[in-house]
C-alpha cells in the first residue's frame, strides 16, 4: 500500500505536537499553586519535544519532511484549535479538561497512523509511533486520575479566597 495518507497524517501529527508544546509551556508557566500538575506537564513537554524529533525521523524514512505549507499554515484541525484555546484558559480546571481531551485526540491520531504504517509495511514508523502512543496514554491516564484533585484544590482555594486560578 502506498504511503500518501501516512505522510499526510505524520505531518498533521507533527503540527499537532508543535502546537502541544506551545500550549503545554503556556500552561506550565501558570501553575505555581499546582506543583504536582506542573511537574507532570513539564515531564510531558520533554516527551513532546522528543515526539517532534521522532516524527521528523519517521518522515525522513519516507523521504519527506515537515517543511510544508500545511505545517506552517493551518497547523491544527478546528478541534485542536478549540481545545488549544481552552488549554490557554486562565483557569486550571478548564485547562485540565482541555488537556485531557487533547491527549485523547493525540491517542486517536497515533492509532490511525500506526494502522496506516502497518498497512504500508513501515514497521519502524509503526514502532516509533507506538512508543509515542504509550506516552500519550500515560499522560491521559495521569490527567484522568488527577483532575478531581485539581478541582478539589481549586474549589478549596477559592473558598479560602486564595488565588485559585493558576
Ligand atoms: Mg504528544
Ligand atoms: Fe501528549
Amino acid at each position: 500500500m502506498e504511503s500518501k495518507h501516512l505522510i499526510d497524517w505524520l505531518r498533521d501529527a507533527h503540527a499537532m505536537e508543535k502546537q502541544a508544546e506551545k500550549m503545554l509551556k503556556a500552561q506550565a508557566s501558570r501553575l505555581e499553586h499546582y506543583p504536582q500538575l506542573e511537574q507532570r506537564i513539564v515531564k510531558h513537554i520533554e516527551e513532546t519535544k522528543r515526539q517532534v524529533e521522532k516524527l521528523e525521523h519517521c518522515m525522513g524514512l519516507l523521504g519527506t519532511d515537515a517543511s510544508t505549507i500545511k505545517d506552517l499554515g493551518a497547523q491544527m484541525t478546528a478541534f485542536g484549535q478549540a481545545i488549544g484555546g481552552m488549554m490557554a484558559e486562565d483557569e486550571v480546571v478548564k485547562a485540565g479538561i482541555a488537556s485531557y481531551a487533547f491527549e485523547n485526540f493525540e491517542i486517536a491520531s497515533y492509532k490511525a497512523i500506526i494502522k496506516a504504517a502497518d498497512m504500508a509495511s513501515q514497521p519502524e514508523i509503526s514502532q516509533v509511533c507506538n512508543e509515542i502512543l504509550q506516552e500519550e496514554v500515560a499522560m491521559a491516564e495521569w490527567l484522568s486520575q488527577h483532575l478531581d484533585d485539581v478541582t478539589h484544590q481549586y474549589l478549596l482555594r477559592e473558598d479560602e479566597n486564595l488565588r485559585a486560578k493558576t
